[in-house]
């Protein structure tokens, strides 16, 4: 029996983050038929869901926004160095104001499923309100930390007291007034929200797994010259962003660490330390990510730095990260976060030396003790980048799932598409560079990147695009060779699976830099779309 479709489009994308607006915007501008999706009743993804106290970016603020329109990016103030979620949700909201995107997105609507229909040439995708839909193309913008994920504790659901999760964090806020709290986890959500919760609960324990390296965000508001200088060039610095590692302007290493004294080492390290940028301190020297010795250097720093401020030489001893190199895991930018343990009501609670045995009604309990709460914050990440891709049932060609495609680990061209599902395309995808990025340059230059193969197809007469097998496997291959170089391997890290029981455990993301991995996206281009297969 034919299809009952209640909607024909060019293209669906799934998404309503800064990756879904910006494909409205620019494939719209083309002229297509285009409609987002997205759960949540509203715009902004990740600033959308996660409103947790002290949400803020750790890339600056100035660069870590939309470029495509030099008006927008005049007119719009950002008030600190690195803003708040509430002001990054403005932000959004602002976006989507200023381009009329609402009456093309559906809120509160799960993409179910997508189907590949080869006779067709076209997708039909699934709504969790019925709705089918019949589309030329499906692009994902679904986030690459964008899944939460809860940690397996025995007896999680049976906690009677207030509890929640930093990646949902309730709109109204939480009143923390008064109470015992708990916060388990400490990677970068965790850091920044424990500072804020100190503040006005009565009790704070923070239950720690592994010890992360953090350093001083030295967050503060935006001076006018600051702006302006950074508006007067606002090409330039863009360009320098495009072109860089991380997709970030800021200093260039070309020297090693070891070629240098440990007095120049210090005084550098102290400067990245003070200046309160990531890419500070590991750009410090081009070795870093790369030789352990190297890293070492830096680690020993920044563990001397937590024994200065950490009062009690115990919990300064356990908050020192022994385990995986300095950014191998993701380190963190923070406000007061060391200083926090020496408030004489917050405590650590080391669970290398107790793990967590269980949650009761009104407790967690190690091997050592029971500690009683009245709410409970989960900051436990996330099933990263490939989480939720593979949450939307996916057939392709010959029906084959992606799912199970992916059983041993994603494999991509690009991060772009998959062998054997034509005309899917993912933002940020998997072996890309991405999380490893500033993610504003590499969402945009991959929402360019698909706007500009869409229309190269209508242009062409062509209906079909798919990444060739072997393209694929030489991608994949490349992307693990240029990680083994590096010690990002060497950590227990969501960037490696690791923080989800029986995911593979490979290197997700692609190390080889935004401004090289730029280039080999535009060759590929240039050369025909190499590596694709491109059919009418
Ligand atoms: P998202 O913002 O994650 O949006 C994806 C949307 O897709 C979500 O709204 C989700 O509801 C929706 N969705 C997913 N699956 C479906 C489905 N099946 N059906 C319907 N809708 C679906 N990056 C930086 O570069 N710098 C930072 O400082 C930084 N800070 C961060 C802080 C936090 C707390 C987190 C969690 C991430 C941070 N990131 C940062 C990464 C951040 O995710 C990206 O910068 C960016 O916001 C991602 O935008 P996006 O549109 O690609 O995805
Ligand atoms: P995360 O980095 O994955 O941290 C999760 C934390 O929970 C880790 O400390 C982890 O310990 C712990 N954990 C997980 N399961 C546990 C269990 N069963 N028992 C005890 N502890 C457990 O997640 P996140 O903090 O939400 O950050 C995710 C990413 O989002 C970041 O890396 C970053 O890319 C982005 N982000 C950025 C900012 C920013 O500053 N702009 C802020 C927040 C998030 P283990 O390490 O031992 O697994």
């Amino acid at each position: 029996m034919p299809q009952k479709f209640t909607a024909e489009l060019d293209v669906v994308v799934v998404g309503a983050g800064f990756a879904g607006m910006y494909l409205i915007h620019k494939l719209r501008g083309l002229g297509y038929s285009v409609r987002a999706f997205d759960t949540a009743s509203d715009v902004g993804g990740t600033w959308y869901w996660n409103r947790y106290p002290g949400a803020r970016c750790d890339v600056r603020s100035l660069e870590y926004s939309f470029s495509f329109d030099p008006e927008l990016e005049q007119s719009w103030e950002w008030s600190e160095k690195f803003s708040t979620q509430p002001e990054i949700l403005r932000y959004a909201n602002h976006i989507a104001d200023r381009y009329n995107l609402r009456p093309d997105i559906q809120f509160n609507t799960r993409i179910e499923s997508q189907i590949w229909d080869d006779e067709r040439a076209r997708w039909t995708v699934t709504t969790s309100n019925g709705d089918v839909i019949d589309a030329q193309h499906v692009v994902l913008a679904v986030g690459t930390l964008s899944a939460p994920k809860l940690p397996e504790i025995p007896g999680i659901e049976t906690f009677k007291g207030e509890w929640y999760q930093t990646q949902k964090f309730p709109k109204e806020g939480v009143n923390f007034f008064g109470k015992r709290v708990a916060v388990i986890g400490t990677g970068s959500s965790a850091i920044q929200c424990i500072p804020e919760i100190a503040k006005t609960c009565e009790q704070l324990t923070v239950f720690q797994r592994t010890p992360n390296f953090s350093f001083p965000a030295g967050n503060r508001p935006l001076g006018r010259q600051e702006v302006d200088a950074t508006k007067s060039d606002y090409a330039g610095v863009r360009q320098e962003a495009r072109e860089s590692f991380f997709g970030q302007t800021g200093p260039v290493a070309t020297q090693s660490a070891l070629e240098v004294s440990e007095e120049e080492r210090t005084r550098k390290y102290q400067e990245g330390w003070n200046d309160g940028q990531l890419i500070s301190i590991l750009g410090a020297y081009d070795d870093l990510i790369t030789n352990k010795e190297a890293n070492d250097s830096v680690a020993d720093f920044v563990r001397d730095k937590i024994r200065e401020i950490v009062k009690d030489p115990v919990t300064a001893e356990a908050l020192c990260p022994y385990n995986h190199p300095v950014g191998t895991k993701r380190p963190c930018l923070d406000t007061g976060y060391y200083n926090t343990f020496n408030m004489p009501h917050v405590r650590l609670v080391d669970l290398l030396k107790n793990e967590i045995v269980e949650i009761t009604e009104t407790s967690i309990r190690t091997t050592a003790e029971e500690i009683e709460f009245d709410i409970i914050i989960y900051a436990t990440g996330f099933d990263a980048m490939t989480g939720s891709i593979v949450n939307i049932d996916t057939h392709g060609r010959d029906g084959v799932s992606l799912k199970e495609q992916w059983k041993d680990g994603p494999a991509t061209y690009l991060g772009l598409m998959v062998a054997g599902f034509p005309n899917l395309f993912t933002v940020t995808g998997p072996q890309s560079p991405s999380v490893l990025s500033n993610m504003m340059v590499s969402i945009e230059q991959h929402v360019d990147w698909i706007a500009d193969c869409i229309d190269h197809l209508r242009k062409q007469g062509l209906r079909t695009i798919e990444a060739t097998p072997q393209a694929q496997n030489e991608w994949v291959a490349h992307t693990n060779e240029v990680a083994a170089e590096t010690l990002y391997p060497l950590a227990n890290s969501w960037y490696m699976g690791a923080n989800v029981p029986g995911k593979p455990q490979v290197f997700l993301p692609y190390i080889g830099g935004v401004g090289l991995y730029r280039e080999k996206c535009d060759e590929i281009v240039e050369a025909g779309y190499k590596g694709f297969a491109l059919s009418n």
